[in-house]
């Protein structure tokens, strides 16, 4: 027998008032890149609509008692963009900048990241616009402490599990198990991910984000045939995600030309020692000031002549107005969200392959995942183990992938939603509406 639903089509609606807004912001890259998709969902196109707002966004205020006596508020967010196909994912950013827009658009790659290389998740985001660095320690603990009991009503192991992003690292995650714990009154090491290894952390898990940057970049460049020994390498931020993804390329016999953060551009044509620009960068704070390399100017980096970049910081660093001037035949993006739809057009149009952030950047959370799974059976993997289950599930996503593109004659970055949304929406059809 037929169900109603079966014939249902999506009738016209009207945003909800919060996304109605001239300039959506990072939200606004999103939606369109969900509309390169949508002539490529077939039946499943009439539930896109989910995609295209958040199923659950929660603003909350963080007042803190500052070190001086005075009491501070700050902006928090937790938003969960898609819970059909697993409990929400993804990480929480510390930033000066975060907004309500940037932080749906974060969840709403998190939904298409998860189900591209299809670990059980949905997509989730959170962050606090605040500037961590000009907060003490206390103030950051009190801070993060008051930001998860006030998210604590929608978090949790089997319902959304945040992470590290921008800004927020191991130590966050363990007060942010911790309040979690003491509020319900039992230790939950599952709520988060990125933990302390001591706390139920996972082996491999600080680098994964990075190891997965290299190994989409060494597939990729297997297929356009191109040799990683000797390419020229520039990196956009040398944290978590740059930084490792650097060391691995210059291990395997790449030369790390340029990189640039905060602090300033360097470069060097020989290529860094990246071990040593490491050490600097976990001195320093920054690349700036590293002994061994010359200065740039922040605009010049985009052209330096390199195989392959990587930008691996913030959003929407390539744009319009500079994605004519880049060189590399290829870029890996390890930061989310760095290329708009405009600057994804051009380099399109001057065939450079752009391996996009919802597949390239995805090993952080299958390390996550990974991670959670442990937690739940309170059985840990050797880092042989999960850097191997890491590489397979990176190399088999990546191949799908690859294959849609070439078949649809479509960039990466739209197979990738075509593989992502089919996913999720596919889960949202079989789950059916309620009522
Ligand atoms: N923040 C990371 C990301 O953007 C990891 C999220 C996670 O592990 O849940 O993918």
């Amino acid at each position: 027998m037929s169900h109603p639903l079966d014939h249902a089509t999506a009738a016209p609606s009207t945003l909800p008032s919060y996304l109605q807004q001239d300039n959506l912001g990072p939200w606004g890259v999103y939606l369109q890149q969900v509309d390169r998709v949508e002539p490529y969902l077939g039946n499943l196109a009439r539930w896109v609509e989910t995609l295209k707002r958040p199923k659950r966004t929660l603003i909350v205020d963080v007042p803190i008692l500052m070190d001086n006596g005075t009491i501070a508020h700050y902006e928090g967010y937790r938003v969960q963009h898609n819970i059909s196909r697993g409990p929400g994912k993804g990480g929480v950013r510390f930033h000066q900048d975060v907004t309500l827009s940037e932080v749906m658009a974060l969840s709403a790659w998190m939904s298409i990241k998860n189900a591209a290389v299809n670990v059980p998740f949905g997509g989730a985001k959170g962050g606090i616009r605040v500037d961590p660095k000009k907060l003490s320690q206390g103030e950051l603990e009190r801070m993060t402490r008051r930001y998860t009991s006030e998210i604590g009503i929608i978090i949790g192991p089997n319902k959304d599990i945040p992470a590290p992003d921008v800004n927020t690292n191991e130590q966050i995650m363990a007060w942010m198990m911790d309040t979690y714990s003491v509020n319900q009154g039992s230790t939950a090491t599952g709520v988060v991910t990125g933990k302390p290894l001591d706390l139920g952390g996972s082996l491999g898990r600080r680098e994964a984000t990075g190891r997965g940057v290299f190994t989409v970049g060494v597939e990729a460049a297997r297929h356009i045939g191109m040799e990683i020994s000797g390419a020229r390498i520039a990196v956009q931020g040398m944290g978590n995600v740059g930084g490792v993804a650097a060391k691995l390329f210059a291990h395997a016999g790449a030369r790390v030309v340029a990189a640039q953060d905060h602090g300033g551009t360097i470069y060097r044509a020989e290529g860094f020692d990246v071990p040593a620009l490491l050490a600097h960068v976990a001195e320093a704070g920054t690349v700036a000031g590293f002994a061994h390399a010359e200065r740039m100017n922040n605009h010049e980096f985009w052209s330096v002549d390199c195989d392959i970049l990587i930008p691996a910081a913030l959003e929407q660093q390539i744009t319009a107005s500079n994605a004519g001037i880049i060189k590399a035949r290829m870029i890996i993006e390890g930061a989310n969200g760095p290329t708009t739809p405009e600057a994804d057009d051009i380099l399109q149009d001057r065939n450079i392959l752009v391996l996009p952030d919802v597949i390239a950047n995805a090993g952080g959370v299958t390390v996550s995942y990974f991670e959670w799974v442990q937690d739940f059976s309170n059985f840990f993997w050797s880092e042989d183990d999960i850097n191997a289950r890491l590489v397979r599930i990176m190399k088999e996503a990546f191949g799908a992938v690859w294959e849609v593109s070439q078949d649809k004659k479509v960039s990466l970055r739209t197979a990738t939603f075509i593989v992502g949304c089919t996913r999720i929406l596919h889960a949202r059809e079989m789950r059916g509406l309620y009522p």
